[in-house]
């Protein structure tokens, strides 16, 4: 078969067929019925599966990437030039785990994408540990592993968790219990925290009150770290744009000011899981962005941040990166011992097996090279706005409409939305409608919102991230979807 004729057809495949973010149930099921009953003994051949992959498989996929209007997770599209950078990482495909100058410069293109996205952070200096993951999910279990591994070894000479394994090292250095510190964590939070040994039970969520679940107490957690004299030692996640709402769980500079000199006190390790909501800090630094520049504040105060660069960077997934200013403990922890490839080079770049989860990866430092380069800070910036913009006057429509609530509303904020990131949460006012508002919503198949709950009752909520964003147009897309919703019970 040709690859090049298959792989121009895929495009006009992609390009005339995924206007919508869903395909049709109908197709779904087709697409289905052509999945073979078990392993073929002789070979279908490259020609019949091509065919197969481009007419059966293409129809029941998802128009999560190509579609302007899906509104589900947290997803982002892929920006055409990530996807080229994504097919010449396939074409070459060198695996980015040994740093081997005279053989390629992978791992050279892996470090300037990483310099590049602190800088376009605005991330200050510090950053020695640095390194692409999977996604955020990733991310954090390297944040939990290495604030694990840093608050134990501190009451240990000369030996470590990674060295004795966790129940050895707390017994040999009179530590009765590891707790994760924060408030509203993402989930993936728990699953980190069972992969590195501390459990979900680890994990304390102490908000300061209902209303504002992802606002993190201070006088809590000041309690909870001053344990430590007690033998329990702490690792501190703040939520850094919270999944549902959008909202941080710090409110500035000041705040982790004083949570940076509260993790020194006490010797505990300060993470950012800050998946899509670090990227608040590459807005435009202008009055329509000030309330979101001033939340993702003194972030860069952390030891660890965990983003994803498959959600709003708009590369392919699967991609995230991972920074810590302790370079030290992230090789303490990942580390292949013993291995030839530790001696670093000259550079001072380190080979990416010894500071992360996987030994063989892929290079997929090259979309976000690729888009960090073509867009620029300013470009990026824009795409942001776009972003934000959308979703402030979704939640305006929604704050307007007799029919829906918006919610996750700080109460101090009255009705302005310059607290709105890219997230808009809202119900629709009449329980009935409510109870089937996502479904309705994504039986349209011209929009895709995610469902999801809000103080125990069902709400829906949208969640903007892809670089299609055209504000005006889509607003009325939106709006019409809403509208119609909801009219369709008074006609009944
Ligand atoms: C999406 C998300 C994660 C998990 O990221 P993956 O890329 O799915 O692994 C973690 N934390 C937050 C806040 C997120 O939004």
């Amino acid at each position: 078969m040709d690859l090049t004729s298959s792989y121009s057809k895929l495009r006009s495949v992609v390009d005339v067929a995924f206007n919508a973010p869903l395909p049709p149930q109908a197709a779904i099921s087709d697409a289905l019925k052509t999945l073979p009953a078990s392993l073929p003994v002789t070979g279908l051949g490259d020609a019949v599966v091509g065919s197969h992959l481009l007419t059966d498989i293409t129809r029941g996929l998802s128009g999560q990437k190509n579609s302007a209007n899906y509104y589900g997770f947290v997803t982002g599209g892929v920006l055409p030039i990530a996807e080229i950078a994504d097919n010449v990482a396939t074409a070459f495909d060198n695996s980015v785990q040994v740093h081997l100058p005279d053989q390629s410069i992978s791992t050279f293109v892996e470090v300037k994408a990483l310099e590049m996205l602190v800088e376009l952070l605005h991330l200050r200096e510090g950053w020695d540990g640095k390194t692409f993951t999977t996604g955020a999910t990733a991310s954090n279990i390297l944040g939990l592993a290495c604030g694990r591994e840093a608050v134990v070894s501190k009451r240990l000479a000369g030996t470590s968790a990674a060295e004795l394994g966790i129940l050895g090292a707390c017994l040999k250095a009179g530590v009765k219990d590891i707790q994760i510190l924060t408030s509203m964590p993402h989930n993936s939070l728990y699953k980190a925290a069972s992969v590195v040994g501390l459990g979900h039970a680890s994990i304390k969520d102490i908000p300061v009150n209902e209303d504002e679940p992802w606002n993190l107490d201070l006088s809590a957690l000041e309690e909870g770290l001053s344990l430590a004299t007690g033998g329990v030692v702490s690792i501190v996640a703040i939520s850094a744009g919270e999944v549902n709402t959008g909202r941080f769980a710090t409110n500035g500079a000041s705040t982790m000011r004083k949570i940076r000199d509260l993790c020194n006190k006490y010797d505990a390790w300060l993470h950012v899981d800050g998946a899509f909501g670090v990227f608040a800090r590459c807005l435009p630094k202008t009055a329509e962005f000030s309330a979101l520049h001033e939340s993702a504040g003194g972030l860069e105060l952390a030891d660890s941040i965990a983003g994803d660069c498959h959600k709003m960077l708009n590369v392919p997934y699967d991609c995230g990166f991972f920074l810590t200013k302790s370079p030290s403990t992230l090789t303490s922890v990942f580390q292949n011992p013993n291995a030839f490839y530790l001696v670093k080079d000259p550079s001072g770049i380190p080979s990416p097996l010894n500071i992360g989860l996987e030994n063989s990866r892929r290079f997929r430092a090259l979309p976000v090279y690729a888009v960090l380069l073509s867009l620029g800070s300013e470009g990026m910036a824009e795409m942001f706005t776009r972003q934000v913009q959308l979703a402030r006057r979704v939640a305006h429509f929604i704050n307007a409409h007799s029919a829906y609530e918006l919610l996750a509303q700080p109460p101090d904020r009255g009705n302005t939305f310059d607290n709105t990131h890219i997230i808009v949460i809202f119900r629709a006012k009449d329980e009935a409608i409510n109870k089937e508002l996502t479904q309705r919503v994504n039986a349209t198949r011209k929009i895709y919102v995610s469902g999801t709950k809000w103080h125990g009752k069902p709400a829906v909520r949208i969640a903007v991230s892809t670089w299609k964003v055209d504000v005006e147009r889509d607003l009325s897309v939106i709006s019409a979807v809403l509208d119609d919703v909801v009219s369709s019970y008074r006609d009944l």
